[in-house]
Parts: structure tokens; sequence; C-alpha cells
């Protein structure tokens, strides 16, 4: 079997458990998911960040044998992830093909170094790298410019979204956040995207919607978690799915082309494009005369001496707003972010009239 190598093919489907637990947890649902031809990379960690001590912290040396196993006898490649330079050394021993950084790990620029010295000029391995728990892009771009400081190159490293950790109510584990993924796709454009739905969702219904969304979004792969016996996996069992429930999600996700050669597409596309540029230079002038008429509104409270915020008059705007919005095709959840943020606005152009003596 040859080098691994990223970008070869698009989509690319990563999938296997969270933990490798035993030789033949591993090599069956390896094999379950390899028999399918829907595969390109098995997955599965031997170290284990978890959150408590005494909860099963990963294996160890013995799941990179079963892994190996698994790669010898299905021939695709595999994939762990390290936190350390021990890690790296022992997963380069066993032959593991892709090595990814977790979440946690991304967060410790001094872990990250250390990963990075450890694969000082390495140009076989290729390394995905999670974004950190926090949505931090600054430290996730560092991880990535660490391994390229050291000699990793661009082409090898790859990048994969597994949503952020959240203080507050959500439907996922990991809320996706994806404008902060828009941002690390214009720092490296190049680079391949993965999606994770498993660390993301935290729970299967929600699986196959995260999905698809990244296929629409331009992704070029996923990452899934699949256990033969999902519902007794010693690690993040409510959100894998069995081997043939992982197949057919991967077969009913829609994969688009990220661009089109044909003429009249193009036409289409660009049409609609010089309206919609056109449209927004409209809206930013409108707001800016309202920002004028707030820092009129700012000087007539300064000669009276009333105070900015008015909240009766801010909950008659949202009011009038959702009312006159209705039936706009427009959500209130999208109506009352736009009217937040002008209204945040509107009070910073008033407050600079009021205090500019
Ligand atoms: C994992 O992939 O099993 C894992 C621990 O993921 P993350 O680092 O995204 O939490
Ligand atoms: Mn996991």
């Amino acid at each position: 079997m040859g080098r691994f190598v990223l970008g070869a093919k698009r989509p690319l489907i990563i999938a296997g458990p969270c933990s490798a637990e035993t030789r033949e947890q591993t090599v069956e649902t390896a094999m379950e998911l390899a028999r399918s031809g829907k595969v390109d990379v098995i997955r599965a960690g031997v170290w284990k960040p978890r959150t408590n001590p005494g909860t099963f912290e990963g294996i160890g040396e013995p799941g990179l044998e079963w892994l190996n196993e698994v790669k010898q006898a299905t021939g695709l490649p595999i994939a762990v992830e390290v936190a350390n330079r021990s890690h790296v050394e022992c997963a380069l021993k066993h032959g593991v093909d892709i090595l990814w950084i977790g979440a946690r790990t991304t967060v410790s620029p001094f872990a990250v170094q250390e990963i990075a010295e450890s694969l000082h000029d390495n140009k076989e391995v290729t390394v995905l790298i999670k974004n950190p728990m926090t949505p931090d892009i600054g430290l996730w771009a560092g991880a990535v410019n660490r391994l390229i400081n050291e000699g990793v190159p661009r082409e090898n490293i790859g990048l994969i979204h597994r949503g952020f950790s959240y203080f507050g109510h959500s439907k996922y584990r990991n809320p996706p956040m994806w404008h902060m993924i828009f941002e690390m796709r214009s720092r490296f454009p190049e680079m391949m995207m993965i999606c994770d739905p498993s660390h993301i969702c935290g729970c299967r219904p929600l699986l196959y919607g995260i999905a698809q969304q990244s296929a629409d979004l331009c992704f070029d792969g996923l990452i899934i978690e699949s256990h033969n016996n999902p519902d007794k996996a010693w690690s993040d069992a409510s959100q894998q799915v069995t081997p043939q429930d992982c197949i057919t999600l991967i077969e009913n996700v829609m994969w688009r082309a990220k661009t089109a050669n044909d003429p009249e597409f193009n036409d289409e596309l660009n049409l609609c494009r010089q309206q919609i540029d056109q449209i927004d230079s409209e809206l930013f002038d409108l707001l800016s005369q309202r920002m004028q008429t707030a820092e009129k509104i700012g000087q007539i409270k300064k000669a009276n001496n009333v105070a900015i915020l008015q909240s009766n008059r801010w909950d008659d705007i949202c009011r009038r707003m959702i009312n006159l919005t209705r039936g706009m095709n427009l959500s209130e959840e999208f109506v009352r972010s736009v009217l937040e943020a002008i209204h945040i606005e509107s009070i910073n152009h008033q407050n600079e009239v009021m205090n500019n003596k």
C-alpha cells in the first residue's frame, strides 16, 4: 500500500470507533465499515483525553496493534489522536498514516509545539488539526503554523471542524458556529476541511443534518464515530452509530461540486451576485443614513440632558419591525439580531455625539 495522500479523494470519509476498546470490537467494526467500500480511512482513539479521571482513558499501544492488523487486512489507512511526543513516536512505529490533534490539545500551544517538533521535517505523515474547544481562531491557526514552521508540508495538513464548547443551552453537544469555520477557510483556503458530526451533535438523530450541511458548505469530507455495539461503548456511547447506520448516513449525504465550468451556470450565478452586491451597497447606504439620524437624536438628547437608552422606544421598535416583517420570509430570530446590531451601532453614534466635548 502506498503513502496516504491528503486531497487525492474528495469527499474523504473517515470512520471508526471513538476508542479502540478490545481487539474484537476494533477489528469487527473496521471490517464491516471497510467491506462497504464507502470508507477511506479507519479511525480509533487509543489515548483518550477524558474530562473526569477514572473513566476509560484509552487502551494505549495494544490498540495500535489492532489498528495495524485492520490496515493489513483491509488495505485502508489508519488514523489516531496524538497529544504528545511519545504518542507521535508510538503511532509512527505502528504504521499510523494519519495523526489528528484533538480539540483539548489544540488549545495548548505547549502541547502543539511538542507535537510539531516531534514531526520535524516529516514529509510522510498526514496531520489533521481539530478546532480548539473554545471558539478561538487564533489558536487553531497557530497550531497549523507551528506544524508548518517545523517543516510539515502544507499539503499534508488538514482541518477538522468538531464544533465549539459552549456555556448555555444548545441542542448540540458542541454547536457548529459555522462563521468561525468560514474565517478559518479564508485564512487557509487550500486546506482540506473535514466535518466531525459526531462531536458536534453528541447524539445520533442530529448527525445526518450536520453532515449534509457540511457537504452543502463545501467541506471536503467527514469523520464519523462508529461502533459495533454503540450503546455499550466505553466512550461517547450516545453519538456512535453501528457500521450499518454509518454506511447509510454516508450514502445519503449529497456532495456538491466546488465549482462548475458551464458558462450558462456561471452567467446566471454572476447576474445574481451582481444583484446581491447592488442590494448590499444600498443596504449600507441606508444604514449610514440611519446613523446620521441617530446622531441628530443624540444632539437633541444632549441639549435636553436626557439619557441615550429609552427602553420603551426600543421595545416599540422591536414590536413594530417584527410585525412589519411578518410575511417577508425572514425569521424572527434574524430580524431581532439585525435590529440589535443596528441598535448597538446607533447607541455608539449617539454616545459619541453626547460625550464629545
Ligand atoms: C475524538 O475524536 O474521539 C475526540 C476526542 O474528539 P475531540 O478532540 O473533537 O473532542
Ligand atoms: Mn469521541
